[in-house]
């Protein structure tokens, strides 16, 4: 029984299928000046046209990269550029966010990491104490990947935008196709995806920066991609990933319907009162986060693996070390509790009988 769906997805079908016709009808190279390539072209264009249509946007850029954590690594890294000045990000950011900012602290700037409170949300006083015109970037994630806290992307991009010179960058990897989108993603410079988190192909990320800004470049190459991403483009990973964007975003609020109530009903079955549930009523219902004190993270996945259930520690990159996870702990301040954390992550696929079956063995854990 598969409740990781927060690392990963299976791809749909009709997606696959597409990524076959796509890679087996054409695979000329979309750089090359002869009709095919040229053909071959023609067809990712559309699929920006696409992509940008289904997300509501006009002529946004639209970057495609391996996956979100090169996505996430090419905004923050290409925003900054060769500017000198603060940066402002958040204590729950995942690794391919958070690790970026350490690498600038390194590197001698001067990097704001905001609070959270005991529900996992960012403290917008601080953001507002915190911002001033030196602000290069802001960075902060739309769903956190442990607990599942919603941050107020709105309030954000509102206090942000009193500074014009201050970009914007948003994670929005576990929030897309997921959660209704409550603001505007015109007023966000860099917005990251990633298709395999909704049934999409594995091995492609989106970067979208729907104000057409110019990134520096951190890769050198050819000029695909504007040279923000050179390099050769792979059609079928494209066209499956957009597919996948079109079959899921417009079902995001009766996933959300279902997903939710496949969540309540497990809360509700959850009655071993040794067990922590550390995502709030209000945390996006694809994820519920549990701690059972003094057992390892690591030791509880291979417990609920013995049952045929597979979960997972937190963040799939962190999963094999045991340290306190930093999301919890910076909600609780406790490091038992952030170091015998399980993530449950759910999809409107889950079944009754799978959350029953799952409460069951995390009673009797
Ligand atoms: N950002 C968040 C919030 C994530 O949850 C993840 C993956 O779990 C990533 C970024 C990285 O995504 P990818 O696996 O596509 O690199």
């Amino acid at each position: 029984m598969y409740f990781d769906y927060t690392a990963t997805t299976k791809m749909d079908d009709e997606v696959l299928k597409t990524y076959i016709e796509v890679e087996s009808k054409y695979y000329a190279n979309t750089t090359s000046l002869h009709l095919f390539g040229q053909k071959c072209n023609s067809i990712y264009e559309k699929m920006i046209k696409e992509i940008n249509n289904i997300l509501g946007l006009e002529n946004g850029k639209v970057i495609f990269t391996a996956n979100a954590t090169e996505a996430n690594n090419l905004a923050i890294q290409g925003l900054i550029g060769n500017k000198i000045g603060k940066l402002i990000t958040t204590k729950i950011e995942h690794p391919s966010v958070y690790e970026v900012f350490k690498h600038y602290e390194k590197l001698g700037y001067d990097v704001v990491y905001l609070d959270i409170n005991d529900k996992g949300i960012i403290d917008l006083d601080m953001l507002k104490r915190e911002m001033n015109k030196d602000v290069i970037l802001v960075s902060c994630m739309w769903v956190n990947n442990i607990v599942g806290a919603i941050q107020p992307i709105k309030e954000v991009i509102d206090i942000v935008k009193e500074y014009p010179k201050t970009k914007l960058h948003v994670d929005g990897v576990q929030g897309i196709c997921k959660i209704e989108m409550n603001f505007d993603l015109k007023k966000i410079d860099a917005f990251t995806i990633s298709a395999h988190k909704f049934y999409g192909p594995k091995g492609l990320g989106m970067l979208l920066a729907p104000n057409t800004i110019a990134f520096e470049k951190i890769l050198f190459g050819s000029n695909a991609q504007e040279g923000i991403k050179p390099g050769t483009l792979d059609l079928g990973l494209i066209c499956a990933s957009a597919k996948a964007l079109k079959i899921y975003y417009p079902q995001t609020s009766k996933h959300y319907e279902e997903v939710k109530k496949i969540n309540s009903l497990l809360r509700d079955k959850i009655t071993n009162d040794k067990i922590i549930i550390n995502s709030d009523k209000e945390c996006s219902p694809y994820i519920l986060s549990i701690s059972i004190p003094n057992i390892l993270g690591e030791t509880l996945v291979h417990m609920f693996e013995e049952k045929e259930i597979y979960v997972s520690t937190g963040s799939s990159c962190s999963s094999k070390l045991a340290k306190p996870e930093k999301t919890i702990f910076a909600m609780t301040n406790d490091e038992k509790r952030a170091k015998s954390l399980v993530r449950i992550s759910l999809s409107h696929l889950t079944t009754i009988k799978e959350i029953e079956f799952l409460a069951s063995v995390i009673n009797n854990i």
